[in-house]
């Protein structure tokens, strides 16, 4: 028996230590708690002290499981009941100041060249321009600039044989893509006559201008009449004097013939000993029947056929709005829609239309103007 009561007493003397040891650890749990507030509720304290792991910041209504002490892992991660069918909001966004907007890049207006004689042309350019579209208006003409890219616009302007000397002003539109004015920028260019000659003759004495007197045989003037002109000028204006794209040339052109500077372009003209009735609207250069006649420029053949006063001849579009025209040709060499580089024959000097001999009549037309085919050999005028 003395055995069974060690064992009693065995079992009984561990026991105490262990039991003050709990009643103490409660005891003091209570008190702690009792200090913060109330008991802990673990649905309304997810800042109570977890042993295990701390509840999300960011979710403090939905925390409490897996801040209570042996909370399982599942319900750690498993939220609550949500508190709303639709999400919380996002968190307000602190106030910041708000970046300022890229300064507006600055558009930059170039006129080429800025001083230019009677019946000439200009280069105008716009670069650094946020614009969908964009257009030039002078001399009373508006015409479109074409963009050669992202941040170049390109166009010409020409004055008539009689645009007054000074300056004079053009106006660039700049368009969203709904044709909508974004903003418009003005430049100057300045027309300068030319040296002027004495007159050699009566008929220049009284129009106070050289006049060129031209004798045409009776079966080659009845060609000048009102209807006639109007056929001509259709096909050289309202049929292809459109903008139809990027210029198709660069730099300088070059003379379409060989031959000798004859009847300059806007010389008033009278002609059998009659009044002044018109003016040259291209420059003619003097060579043999047969010659070549090469394009002045890279271009697409938009015309090759017969006017009744200009004869045989040539309309090549080179882009821009500029077109060159090559007129009584004895012969036609290219066609409609052909591409040409410069230099390519094109046909051959002679003397159809209204002609005193074989020659090149050589045109130029900028936007539906007549201009000096002369100035577009200079490089001041080329992209
Ligand atoms: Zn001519």
């Amino acid at each position: 028996m003395a055995l069974s009561r060690n064992r009693l007493y065995a079992w009984r003397w561990p026991a105490w230590p262990f039991l003050v040891l709990c009643a103490t650890a409660i005891l003091t749990y209570a008190a702690c708690d009792g200090v913060d507030g109330p008991p802990a509720d673990p649905q309304t304290l997810p800042d109570s002290p977890a042993p295990v792991e701390p509840p999300a910041p960011a979710e403090p209504a939905v925390t409490m499981p897996s801040a209570m002490p042996g909370g399982s892992p599942l319900a750690e991660a498993k939220p609550g009941p949500e508190p709303s069918p639709s999400p919380p909001p996002p968190p307000e966004p602190r106030s910041r100041p708000k970046p300022e907007p890229p300064p507006k890049p600055e558009a930059t207006l170039i006129i080429a060249p800025e001083t230019i004689h009677p019946g000439e042309s200009a280069r105008v350019e716009v670069r650094g321009a946020g614009a969908a579209k964009a257009r030039v208006t002078a001399e009373g003409r508006t015409a479109p600039l074409v963009s050669i890219n992202d941040a170049v616009w390109l166009g010409y302007i020409s004055v008539t044989p009689i645009a007054a000397e000074g300056t004079h002003t053009l106006t660039v539109g700049l368009l969203n893509a709904d044709g909508e004015l974004l903003d418009s920028l003005v430049g100057e260019f300045i027309v300068k006559p030319l040296p002027s000659l004495p007159p050699p003759t009566p008929e220049e004495t009284a129009a106070q201008e050289p006049v060129e007197a031209i004798m045409l045989p009776p079966e080659v003037i009845t060609l000048l009449t009102p209807e006639n002109a109007a056929i001509d000028d259709r096909v050289r204006f309202e049929l292809h004097s459109n903008v139809s794209g990027p210029p198709r040339w660069s730099g300088p052109w070059i003379r379409p013939v060989d031959g000798q500077d004859d009847s300059p372009f806007g010389i008033l003209r009278s002609y059998n000993g009659g009044p002044v009735i018109s003016w040259h609207h291209g420059h003619d250069i003097v060579a043999d029947q047969g010659q070549p006649i090469w394009t002045a420029a890279a271009g697409v053949v938009v015309f090759a056929g017969t006017l009744p006063i200009h004869g045989q001849g040539v309309i090549v579009d080179h882009g821009a709005g500029v077109f060159s025209g090559y007129w009584h040709m004895a012969k036609i060499s290219v066609a409609p829609d052909m591409e040409l580089l410069a230099g390519h024959e094109i046909g051959l000097i002679g003397s159809t239309g209204a002609s005193t001999g074989p020659h090149l009549h050589w045109e130029v037309i900028v936007n539906g103007r007549d201009v000096n085919p002369l100035q577009w050999l200079e490089a001041e005028l080329h992209p």
